[in-house]
């Protein structure tokens, strides 16, 4: 981990000393302008990395990668392809030279390997390191249009640059979205419950897993058809997403069954998330082709680990399976209905 980490900086240090000396040896004010704020975002990418660098020598980042040594050999790759693009006497370029070192640098640093390991290093804040990136890149890519004819090769590859992280980011997208409902898939929750699992038993803080399954969906789709069961599964996604917290994590979890991760939820405000999930999709105005209102309701359950501060994650599989038996209780108990969350580890 720290490998990995401490080649992440150094790559950032490089496209920040890079676009240092690049902002004070160009000749037009503008780019001077677009280079000092590229080289202060790699800055902040840099202070970012050291943050968590530091946070694991402390004791406080759990180790997220399962085969180390294949992520250090990627991004030595990359850190080694950086550095040989960089040439020597970067502040002899030409203005026109300067961008397009810079498209060069960035295509190393939109490898998706980034993205990876931004995702699995702290849990809710990978969207905005994704946005800054975004930002970042169309800086250069604006600048590039601006100083290059739209046919020199320059111009050709900033749209290159542009296509293949927009490219990235769908395919990032596309593997952690369910298609039918657009929230969340499961391989999504794999991660992030990994995630926090970890952190929550590090800093001793609750964490509560729902799930929530559709009743007698099968009937639904036996009687009305297959079509309108796919309706009925899309209305209770809306329905739960809006019954969520922004912090909370739905995703789709099976065919029929929801599921939800609720960080920093104590076991009471969990019991009231799950009852509000119930009565949102009790609320679903769904209707049928005649216009006749089609009820539906879900069962919910769930569990909240609560144990003091561990070097040890939390199993996520003990949660899961904690909360499918608090689910199991409530459909025994007549469905649309909420049964008590498990309470797993004394406070
Ligand atoms: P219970 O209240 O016990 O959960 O009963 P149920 O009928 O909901 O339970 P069961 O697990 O037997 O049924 C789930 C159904 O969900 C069966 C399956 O055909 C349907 N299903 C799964 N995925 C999809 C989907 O993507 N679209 C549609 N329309 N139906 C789906
Ligand atoms: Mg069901």
């Amino acid at each position: 981990m720290r490998q990995i980490l401490e080649l992440c900086i150094q790559m950032g240090q490089l496209a920040q000393q890079a676009y240092g000396v690049m902002s004070s040896h160009c000749t037009n004010e503008e780019l001077t302008d677009t280079f000092q704020q590229m080289a202060a975002e790699e800055g902040a990418n840099v202070a970012w990395w050291s943050d968590l660098l530091e946070a694991w020598e402390q004791g406080l980042l759990p180790d997220l990668v399962n085969d180390t040594d294949d992520l250090v050999g990627r991004f030595t790759d990359v850190r080694d392809e950086l550095e040989a693009v960089l040439p020597d006497a970067l502040k002899d370029l030409t203005d026109h030279e300067m961008l397009a070192t810079a498209a060069r640098i960035e295509f190393y640093l939109i490898d998706p390997i980034f993205g990876e390991i931004v995702d699995l290093t702290e849990p809710g804040r990978a969207e905005g390191m994704h946005e800054a990136y975004s930002a970042h890149l169309q800086r250069l890519i604006g600048a590039i249009e601006e100083h290059y004819e739209e046919q020199s090769l320059a111009s050709f590859l900033a749209r290159i640059l542009n296509r293949t992280w927009r490219d990235n980011m769908a395919l990032a997208v596309c593997a952690t979205r369910d298609p039918l409902t657009g929230i969340y898939n499961r391989r999504a929750l794999d991660t992030h419950l990994r995630q926090w699992s970890a952190w929550s038993a590090r800093y001793g803080r609750p964490l509560g897993v729902a799930l929530v399954d559709i009743d007698l969906f099968k009937n639904l789709n036996d009687t009305r058809g297959h079509t309108f069961g796919d309706t009925a599964l899309r209305a209770v996604a809306a329905a739960l997403t809006s019954a969520v917290r922004s912090s909370d994590m739905l995703v789709r979890y099976g065919g029929d069954e929801f599921a939800v991760i609720a960080p920093e939820a104590e076991p009471g405000e969990f019991a009231i998330l799950l009852q509000r999930m119930v009565e949102s999709v009790r609320a679903i105005d769904l209707r049928d082709a005649e216009d006749r209102r089609v009820p539906i309701s879900v069962s919910a359950g769930g569990a909240v680990a609560v144990d003091p501060p561990a070097s040890l994650p939390r199993s996520p599989d003990r949660l899961l399976a904690a909360a499918d038996q608090s689910l199991y209780a409530a459909k025994q108990s007549g469905r649309d209905r909420i049964s008590a969350p498990v309470i797993l580890g004394s406070p």
